[in-house]
């Protein structure tokens, strides 16, 4: 697993559809609640920085807009630091307490994208704001998960085969 792949999942599925409705999540006591999970501040600047870097993953992932463009402002002033120890060299951002959670989050992009090229995508259902990192063998997966879009997808079409046959 790349490291905070959890976290790069966690951050890109935080505005979920419910009802019809955009949902945020990188707000208030849930936004607050997810980021301590992941060590981050909580702080309203953290929650802020965040959802930009979400957005811009957006467009990155399901829209392929040019990385360069989408996340390289957000990332202008990231340093990274080593700490060497007998394991190898770890390279941490060395950015203000707020700014780490998004600065992180983009490494893990960086990591997903060239370790598992492909593999993070968004949810086949359009009208679904969910996405999903393939870990299955054939790397065929569709769905945010199964019981969200994919079985509902799968009812549609069978419903339209009954209607045109
Ligand atoms: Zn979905």
């Amino acid at each position: 697993m790349v490291q905070d792949e959890e976290l790069l999942v966690a951050v890109l599925n935080s505005a979920p559809i419910e009802d019809g409705t955009r949902t945020e999540e990188l707000d208030g006591a849930a936004g607050r609640e997810l980021a301590l999970r992941f060590g981050g501040t909580g702080s309203p600047a953290e929650l802020r920085r965040l959802r930009e870097l979400r957005d811009a993953l957006h467009r990155v992932v399901r829209d392929h807009d040019d990385p360069a463009d989408a996340l390289g402002p957000l990332l202008a002033d990231a340093v990274l630091t080593p700490t060497v120890t007998s394991g190898g060299i770890r390279w941490e951002p060395r950015t203000s307490p707020d700014d780490r959670l998004a600065v992180r989050t983009a490494m893990a992009w960086s990591a997903v994208t060239e370790e598992l090229p492909g593999r993070l995508r968004a949810c086949a259902n359009t009208a679904c704001n969910l996405f999903l990192l393939d870990h299955s063998r054939p790397g065929t997966a569709k769905w945010c998960s199964m019981a969200a879009c994919g079985n509902r997808a799968k009812a549609r079409a069978h419903a339209s085969r009954r209607r045109s046959s």
